[in-house]
């Protein structure tokens, strides 16, 4: 079978297993990108995210991950929920971690699509990936052509915005390679301007300082939350989703259709209250196989205080 052949199959498997976009890259070193990383952690931009300093020459190159290989097949699964929505005034927590635990619903899939590879297109070695390893979804995603990656440095897609998880085959085989795409952000600085903590700053698009993002507070960070930052956190009690939800490209979302990805009907009527009183029981009921689970009920617990703490008043923390 020739490449062109076989990697239209695999796009067709993809799409017919959930994922609304693939794209190929040639499997190489990714030089650029590993200049940015080096920097990035030299200014110590991860935080207590000790793990990405690790396996530094395995991340930028799956070469070295994945010996042998030669493609990276990249897929994205929409997890947008829509209307879904908890009430206005409870603590929130990030449209990805409503439903079940994305890792378990790609992994499923991507196991499936190496599969019927092996299957129906010929003998192949290789892993697949979904945030369990060290490979940098994001560039192979923008080198598959899926989308470019913001100033907010999230991965946009010019049909359906941000709102989608990804997922990686690193394989020995040949294909088709896709190419990059256009970046649209053009002059547009919403999420720089909207993000509450100073992560993202004007002065430096396209890089986050992810130890002062309200997502990493909340989810990774262990101990106590900062003094003083209660009201930029804006409710936020696990991960935030303001720097996309401000991004015009964002309107275009389309809502799932991934019964995996609803969120359990308790989470949207949790009020403010209910919050307050959660009691291990109802955060083992409402979050088992949740992404929420990473905090734990003593961190959600710690996040729900910190958040009802807040005046409702912004100072001027951000980009200090
Ligand atoms: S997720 Fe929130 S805190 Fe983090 S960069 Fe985006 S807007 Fe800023
Ligand atoms: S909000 Fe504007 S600048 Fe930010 S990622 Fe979206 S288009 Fe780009």
């Amino acid at each position: 079978m020739d490449k062109k052949q076989a990697t239209a199959m695999i796009k067709s498997k993809a799409h017919e297993l959930g994922f609304m976009f693939c794209g190929v890259s040639r499997a190489q070193k990714l030089e650029t990108e590993a200049r940015r990383l080096e920097d990035w952690l030299n200014k110590n931009r991860n935080g207590e995210m000790q793990w990405m300093e690790n396996h530094f020459e395995k991340r930028i190159d799956p070469t070295k991950l994945v010996p042998g290989s030669k493609s990276v097949v990249s897929v994205a699964m929409n997890y947008f929920n829509g209307q879904n929505r908890q009430p206005a005034d409870s603590p929130k927590i990030s449209k990805y971690a409503y439903g079940r635990d994305y890792h378990k619903v790609l992994k499923k899939r991507l196991k499936q699509l190496f599969q019927f590879i092996n299957e129906e297109i010929g003998e192949v070695e290789g892993r697949f990936f979904v945030d369990s390893a060290p490979v940098m979804d994001k560039a192979w995603a923008k080198r598959s052509g899926l989308g470019w990656q913001g100033k907010n440095t999230n991965l946009i897609s010019p049909k359906v915005g941000s709102f989608f998880f990804l997922g990686e085959l690193i394989i020995d085989l040949d294909l088709e390679y896709d190419g990059e795409i256009k970046d649209f952000c053009g002059t547009c600085t919403r999420c720089l301007d909207a993000c509450p903590t100073g992560a993202l700053n004007p002065e430096r698009p396209y890089e986050i300082e992810a130890n002062r993002c309200i997502s990493y507070y909340t989810i990774e960070l262990k101990g106590s939350l900062p003094d003083g930052l209660n009201d930029q956190f804006e409710n936020w009690m696990f991960g935030c989703d303001i720097c996309q939800d401000v991004c015009p490209w964002n309107r275009k979302s389309i809502p799932h259709d991934e019964p995996d990805f609803n969120p359990k009907s308790d989470l949207l009527e949790m009020t403010a209250a209910d919050w307050q009183n959660l009691t291990k029981d109802v955060f083992d009921e409402i979050f088992a196989g949740s992404p929420v689970k990473r905090t734990g009920f003593d961190g959600l617990k710690r996040n729900i205080q910190y958040v009802a703490e807040s005046t409702g008043a912004r100072s001027d923390f951000k980009n200090s």
